[in-house]
């Protein structure tokens, strides 16, 4: 005999406070979705009790038709949602219902502003579950008994500070719970307004969603299902509407807001599946976290098996919601099977390329639309050049970019109309990458291309240096940094401008060597520039060493990088250059150039090593002038 335990009051985790305090205050005007969420739960819960009887049957005991129920009582003034699913433990219940078990809860409360209309639509980001029975409820009993397990507990709670807990008797597996409505939400009282909300949101769902029956007399006489109860995916295409789908979306993603896409597959050959894929219009809240990933449910013949099915979908395409049913796994699939599975692999496959083909459609036929879904999502895919060489291609003409033919910050530009209008005789595709899309903009090593008209691709994220490292080429072009060593602008460069930068070389040869003393071994090697018109110098990185954004991307992360040294680039055609060159005083002429180190520094890597002695320099220099 298990052992009672006395009541007990526990406080909510912070998190839980705030959020209900947002939704008693935020989602007002869509309350009814309160049923859609609990409906929801009610039906995982049946999945996942489906789920577990696989592997021991005796779960399921004398009650193996799975069902949720939703009835009124307009006396009590409650709402009661129950089902016979897996039920909760002690302490699931303390988990489940008195905390957000989602990693990077707090950096998403952190960013709630207050505005209410803002907060509201990051809250329907968020997914608000089980707690949204607090929009229409003051107060809420949930009563549960695990599956298999002869205890049963009750959880209280007024959405304030804290819950009550106790065991109680409850005859059946499952969970019920109750809802005492506010005043003002006592029209969920009426059955005919369930009964369309069930419709409305819940019809597709395979499980029976039950309602009482009515005799002539409004008398109950048993229950009956009020949702049609095929699962949405398994219909004919032909046969599902547009809203049909856009609820079905909200349901599983949990989102307030309709898909921006979406695509229903039936796939036969090697492998037997159906995949119903959608590109949501919004980042759900934890997009950057690359450990959370929630996008698709796997099914196998309609048993729901998990979600999160991580193997499904490969990392750079996470922001994909929806499911896909298998007619060839074994119902006992577990996630390690999943990991080395020719069939999964398949299924991944034809997802991704599914997915890469609703997108460049989109872009083709709606640039603008596709603008939107980029600016959105595009930095996560991104990540796809790295992560999946295969598609490589496909996902680089996906890719948009700010560009120095354009007047906006915002990323435009693709690559295919980068090559379309290069000058013939260009065979490069030439970028930046710098911390902020102004200090790509401005860096002096943009002055040659600027004065040739050849257009740049000024990259600002982070993921961007990651990306240019995998990205070599598109459609036969190479890639090339402008702020690498070797720039070379092959044929736009002529054999008379060949020419003269020998001659400059040459000319500059002495000053280049005093340069080089003065600045010892903070710089690799001193050279004349072919890359500025206006700045007097620049830094480049050495074609073997790592890039300045590289490296700071790496130290972001934690990871010891090796000092590097640059590339000092001189422009001898530049007034302060040529002022400085004819200072007799040599320890004069060695402030100044490491001055002109320091500002070249500055203008590419946003920083520098030592700012303290950078502004010494540069006070003792103007003092100095001022003097003179
Ligand atoms: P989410 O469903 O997004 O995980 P919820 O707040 O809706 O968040 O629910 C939290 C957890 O509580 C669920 O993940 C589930 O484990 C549990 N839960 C909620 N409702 C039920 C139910 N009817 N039966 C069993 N467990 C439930």
């Amino acid at each position: 005999m298990a052992e009672t335990r006395q009541a007990e009051t526990h406080g909510f985790q912070t998190e839980v406070k705030q959020l209900l305090h947002l939704m008693i205050h935020s989602l007002y005007s869509n309350k009814e979705i309160f049923l859609r969420e609990l409906v929801s739960n009610a039906s995982d819960a049946a999945d996942k009790l489906r789920f577990k009887a696989l592997s021991d049957s005796n779960l399921l005991a004398d009650d193996a038709e799975l069902f949720v129920r939703v009835s009124a009582d307009k006396d009590a003034g409650t709402i009661t949602i129950s089902d016979n699913g897996i039920g909760m433990t002690r302490d699931e219940v303390m988990t489940n219902l008195g905390t957000i078990a989602k990693s990077g809860t707090a950096d998403f409360f952190s960013q709630l502003s207050g505005d209410q209309a803002k907060d509201s639509r990051l809250i329907g980001q968020f997914g608000v579950g089980f707690y949204s029975a607090f929009i229409v409820a003051d107060s809420v009993t949930v009563r549960t008994r695990a599956a298999g397990s002869d205890t049963a507990i009750e959880w209280f709670s007024r959405g304030e500070g804290d819950y009550d807990l106790r065991d109680i008797e409850k005859a059946k597996r499952g969970t019920d719970i109750i809802l005492h409505l506010r005043d003002d939400a006592h029209e969920y009282l009426d059955e005919w307004r369930l009964k369309s909300i069930i419709t409305k949101y819940s019809d597709h769902l395979s499980i029976p969603v039950q309602m009482p029956k009515r005799d002539d007399d409004q008398k109950q006489d048993g229950w009956e299902s009020v949702n049609s109860g095929q699962a949405l995916w398994t219909r004919e295409k032909s046969e599902i509407s547009d809203d049909e789908y856009k609820e079905f979306y909200k349901t599983i993603a949990h989102d307030f807001d309709e898909p921006l896409l979406w695509s229903h597959n039936k796939v036969e050959g090697t492998s037997e599946y159906t995949s119903l894929l959608y590109i949501p219009k919004r980042a759900p809240w934890d997009l950057w976290n690359r450990e959370t990933q929630h996008g698709i449910k796997l099914y196998v013949k309609r048993v729901f098996i998990m979600d999160d099915a991580k193997q499904l979908m490969p990392t750079y395409l996470r922001f994909v919601r929806g499911l896909m049913d298998s007619s060839d796994l074994p119902l006992n699939v577990s996630r390690e099977i999943l990991q080395d599975n020719k069939i999964t692999r398949s299924m991944r496959n034809g997802s991704t390329k599914k997915i890469l083909s609703m997108l460049s459609k989109l872009a083709k036929d709606d640039a603008e639309k596709y603008q939107e879904f980029w600016n959105t999502f595009g930095a996560v895919l991104k990540e796809g050049p790295a992560e999946d060489q295969g598609n490589q291609e496909t996902i680089a003409s996906l890719l948009r970019f700010a560009s120095t033919h354009e007047d906006t910050s915002e990323a435009k530009v693709s690559l295919d109309a980068y090559i379309e209008r290069m000058p013939e005789k260009q065979d490069k595709i030439y970028y930046i990458v710098a911390d902020s899309y102004e200090a790509a903009r401005d860096n002096p090593a943009l002055e040659i291309f600027r004065k040739k008209g050849i257009e740049v691709l000024l990259l600002s994220e982070r993921i961007d240096e990651w990306l240019m490292s995998h990205l070599t080429e598109y459609k036969d072009k190479s890639f090339q940094s402008v702020t690498r060593d070797d720039l070379d602008l092959g044929e736009l460069d002529d054999a008379e401008t060949k020419k003269q930068h020998e001659a400059s070389e040459k000319a500059f040869e002495t000053q280049l060597k005093r340069f080089e003393k003065a600045l010892g071994d903070t710089v690799k090697t001193v050279r004349v520039t072919h890359r500025l018109t206006e700045s007097p110098a620049c830094i480049v990185t050495d074609d073997n060493d790592m890039s300045t954004q590289m490296a700071k991307l790496m130290e972001a992360a934690g990871q010891k990088v090796p000092e590097t040294k640059y590339i000092f680039e001189i422009n001898p055609e530049h007034t302060l250059v040529q002022r400085i060159v004819e200072l007799d005083d040599d320890s004069r002429f060695s402030e100044w150039a490491h001055v002109l180190l320091d500002q070249a520094t500055l203008a590419e890597r946003g920083s520098l090593k030592d700012p303290a002695k950078f502004v010494a320099r540069m006070n003792k220099l103007m003092l100095d002038l001022t003097q003179a």
